[in-house]
């Protein structure tokens, strides 16, 4: 007995000790990654440019439902496309500039002395999402005013996404003001109803197409640095190489109805219940043994608590662990699996009369791993046991509802975009992530693989809150970050071969 106890001891000392040798071992980022040297970026004037941040958030480009603005209602989109012309005057000079089937939708081109190179498409939209009604107050500068108190410019807008646009103007005027002169054309292409449809940036894409324009690289909004990372809690720089796809579900139930004092069992209402029952309990599998989640932990590891890393490092053993501690948290667990939930219900119109037709709606936002029929087949096979239950995809209309491809790691792109978020942080990690919302960047996808979702600043994740809430601000300091931090992009792009 005793030696089979010094046996079994032994043999865990040696397991513990594999397992303490692949935790050192794990990590480091995905192979292949350029290294770009950088150039110092064109003179900025930060606070100037903090200005115009505060400006162009006084013109209230709000889209609320597809179709925005309404015949009639373009005034703010073209009010704001004219202060464009008379404060970047230099970059209008050196740009052609085109709207997208006559709409609101603009795209420049400025045209690069080779024309053999791949041009540099970079995005970035004008409208906003609206502020809640009643709570106007809650700011601490009022949502539209553009004010900067405190170091912030407020208003909505601030970091979604009139910050991108306001700092992708500032770095394209002042490289044309300093004499600069690319070699790869330059697109930039500002959607006007980003947060409703896309379809701007949708028609945009197909005159890109029409034209058979591959770009190098495409970069819209999506992800920054964030201080501190909710990963590490320190700073971090993420880049989102893919972002999640969309898909609605009816589930419906008919019956045949009647007085509710004689009710059947298993009601529609209940059959519907059930079946919510059944996806909650069952969820979409996850999967982080591939990029780009894979590769976000790897690349993220030095930085990571050593029991983390030691959990990651052994997921043969630990993979169960693993998963439930990520699960656990609402954006984690986006992060890693295909999510679902349950958003709309209808059943009977009256307390006293029962449902002819029971109907819940669900939200699926499809993860990289997972396809539109992934997420059929599942919820059939979880629901199979209910009688009656209709399943039918809800007409959402967004074009292109399945996740994105994984943009790949080993380009000039990627290594540009890495070296500037590197330099900005001090040498903050910078990992590839996975946006969980969607981007105009989406439908890009159809004119290549590389596309890319990040903003060169560093936002304290206090301030992440203010993404269509309450207090959007950005920091004076950041408008200029971005500035200089899209001109050294641009002057990366163009040098790379
Ligand atoms: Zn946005």
């Amino acid at each position: 007995m005793k030696k089979f106890l010094a046996g079994l001891a032994g043999a865990f000392i040696v397991l513990l000790g594999m397992m303490i040798v692949r935790t050192l071992n794990y990590g480091g980022q995905a192979p292949g990654i350029q290294v770009i040297e950088l150039s110092p970026p064109p003179i900025i004037d930060t606070d100037n440019a903090a200005n115009n941040l505060g400006e162009a958030i006084r013109y209230k480009t709000v889209t609320v439902a597809r179709g925005d603005p309404r015949p009639g209602l373009e005034g703010p989109w073209l009010e704001l496309q004219a202060w464009m012309r008379t404060t970047y005057p230099d970059f209008h000079r050196v740009a052609q500039r085109e709207t997208v089937q006559g709409g609101l939708t603009l795209l420049y081109t400025w045209p690069g002395s080779e024309p053999a190179l791949a041009p540099l498409l970079l995005m970035a939209h004008q409208d906003v999402v609206p502020v809640n009604m009643g709570t106007e107050g809650d700011w601490d500068a009022p949502p539209f005013s553009g004010t900067i108190q405190d170091g912030y410019v407020y208003g909505r807008g601030a970091l979604d996404d009139k910050a991108s646009m306001v700092g992708l103007f500032e770095a394209l005027n002042a490289l044309a003001l300093d004499g600069f002169q690319p070699r790869r054309t330059i697109l930039l292409m500002l959607g006007h109803d980003e947060e409703v449809s896309g379809s701007g940036a949708a028609a945009g894409v197909d005159l890109l197409a029409s034209r058979n324009i591959v770009p190098e690289m495409v970069l819209d909004e999506g992800f920054m640095a964030v201080t501190p990372s909710p990963l590490t809690g320190a700073p971090m720089a993420f880049i989102g190489v893919a972002e999640k796809g969309y898909l609605s579900l009816h589930l419906t139930v008919t019956a045949a109805g009647g007085h509710s004092s004689t009710p059947p069992r298993d009601s529609a209402p209940v059959r519907i219940a059930r079946a919510l029952l059944a996806l909650e309990e069952n969820q979409m599998p996850s999967n982080i043994s591939k990029p780009p989640v894979s590769t976000l932990f790897r690349a993220a590891a030095q930085d990571l608590p050593f029991t983390t890393r030691f959990a990651l490092a052994n997921q043969w053993l630990l993979g169960g662990l693993v998963d439930s501690t990520i699960s656990a948290e609402p954006a984690g667990n986006a992060m890693i699996r295909t999510t679902t939930a349950p958003t709309m219900l209808l059943g009977s119109a009256k307390e006293n009369v029962l449902a002819q037709r029971a109907t819940a709606t669900v939200n699926f936002r499809i993860h990289p791993n997972d396809t539109e029929e992934d997420i059929m087949a599942h919820v059939r096979r979880v629901t199979s046991g209910i009688e009656g239950l209709d399943i039918s995809v809800a007409a959402s209309g967004i074009r292109g509802a399945g996740a994105s491809p994984v943009s790949p790691l080993d380009n000039i792109a990627y290594g540009v975009l890495s070296a500037v978020a590197h330099e900005m942080t001090d040498g903050a990690p910078v990992v590839p992530g996975l946006v969980l919302g969607a981007t105009d960047s989406r439908y890009a996808n159809a004119l290549t693989d590389s596309v890319y979702r990040f903003m060169p600043a560093i936002v304290r994740a206090e301030d992440l809150r203010g993404f269509h809430g309450t207090n959007e601000r950005i920091t004076v300091e950041n408008v200029g970050r971005l500035a200089r931090g899209y001109a050294q992009i641009i002057l990366a792009m163009d040098t790379a071969n």
